[in-house]
């Protein structure tokens, strides 16, 4: 199999399935439990949320450990909202956010909330200038994604935080880190809310982490209940889930910079190699290495994914997440119909190969040459 879809979830390496393989075997202490299975449990669970945090480049005690991507996406935005409801019931984000900020924010409509969705450019960009001009006096929360899961596209985080004390000292950021997780120094962007998850990195699913910056004051949690994570995220530690996050974090952290070095290569192979291929043609200009968003413009990018999948390789049309929906964030872009419809995401980990993005190449080259285009 070729798997060219690391964007939608990475595969798990020996060493990270080893690691909760023990901790399910060997350790079944709960970390709230006062005896010593227990305590050695805590104590293990806050080495991994230093390993994690490390990955992230902040300290361990403002990271705390979540159910997934999703779940984080939704406390950010609903505890920046919550601190700041006195202040203002706006909210500014854009047109091509993760459906867990969009859905979050359409949720927070129903209950008052007003919510500016900034559009892109038709190559996927937005400017920290665009952002900044929508902030108002009663703008309570900005969020911005860092890396977008369909296009690669890297958003301007850092100049968005310089900038927004100026706008509105109060308004709280926060950003959907969730493909940008060991490549960028997440707790040094300046955003108050930083989302990761550890399925995009070859952790387990099912396990994530927030980071909460020192403006965030009493978060209200979104599970209410036991007191862990000291007290704003309840729930029995995923314990095995999070051996796994962490045991990933390190071996990503571990060969940061030869993985960076191969990715940019490899993606810049894909481009000349792709590229060349009749009728195809690339989709923003998105800059995070390992995405890379193209177009066989004017065959239906479901009979794309099909018969690839067929021949054994992996991508996905947009993004995975909309399982066969058209996707958002392809629609902001306002593109030519044929262009729009024939989009498809290839997205690349460390063991990808030029000879695997070879075959790509052959396969959608018969595909153009042996199937139907749209009218
Ligand atoms: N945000 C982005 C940008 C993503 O790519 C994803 C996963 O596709 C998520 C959030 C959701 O993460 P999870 O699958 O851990 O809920």
């Amino acid at each position: 199999m070729i798997y060219l879809d690391h964007a939608a979830t990475a595969p798990v390496p020996r060493a990270v399935a080893d690691a909760m393989y023990e901790v399910l075997t060997a350790h079944c202490g709960n970390p709230s439990s006062q005896y010593s299975l227990g305590l050695d449990m805590k104590k293990r669970v806050e080495s991994w949320r230093e390993t994690v945090a490390a990955a992230l480049d902040c300290p361990a005690r403002n990271l705390y450990f979540t159910s997934c991507g999703t779940e984080g996406d939704n406390w950010a935005l609903r505890a920046a909202a919550w601190q700041n409801r006195r202040m203002g019931t706006h909210i500014v984000t854009t047109a091509v956010e993760h459906s867990a900020v969009l859905e979050t924010c359409r949720q927070l409509e129903q209950e008052g909330w007003e919510v500016t969705y900034l559009s892109p450019d038709r190559e996927g960009n937005l400017s920290a200038a665009q952002v900044l001009e929508a902030v108002r006096p009663d703008t309570a929360a900005v969020s911005v994604m860092l890396v977008n899961n369909e296009l690669g596209t890297v958003y301007p985080l850092e100049a968005i935080a310089q900038g927004l004390p100026a706008r509105n000292p109060k308004t709280l950021l926060h950003t959907d880190a969730v493909q940008g997780l060991t490549v960028f120094p997440l707790g040094k962007l300046g955003a108050d809310f930083v989302t990761v998850s550890a399925h995009k990195i070859g952790g387990p699913k099912g396990i994530g982490a927030l980071y909460l910056g020192p403006r965030v004051r009493n978060p209200r949690p979104l599970l209410a209940g036991g007191g862990q994570e000291h007290g704003l995220r309840a729930g029995t530690e995923a314990t095995a889930q999070i051996a796994g996050f962490a045991k990933a974090a390190e071996l990503r952290l571990a060969h940061r910079n030869e993985d960076q070095a191969h990715l940019t290569a490899l993606k810049a192979y894909a481009e000349t190699v792709l590229l060349a291929l009749p009728d195809v043609v690339r989709v923003g200009s998105g800059a995070a290495s390992h995405i890379l968003s193209i177009s066989l413009a004017g065959w239906p990018s479901q009979n794309i994914v099909n018969d690839l999948d067929s021949q054994g390789i992996c991508v996905s049309a947009g993004s995975a997440c909309h399982q066969g929906k058209p996707s958002h964030v392809i629609a902001a872009l306002k593109l030519p119909k044929r262009t729009a419809a024939g989009v498809i995401r290839l997205s690349f980990g460390p063991e990808t190969t030029e000879a695997e993005i070879d075959a790509c190449a052959r396969a959608l080259r018969r595909h153009h040459d042996q199937r139907m285009p749209m009218l």
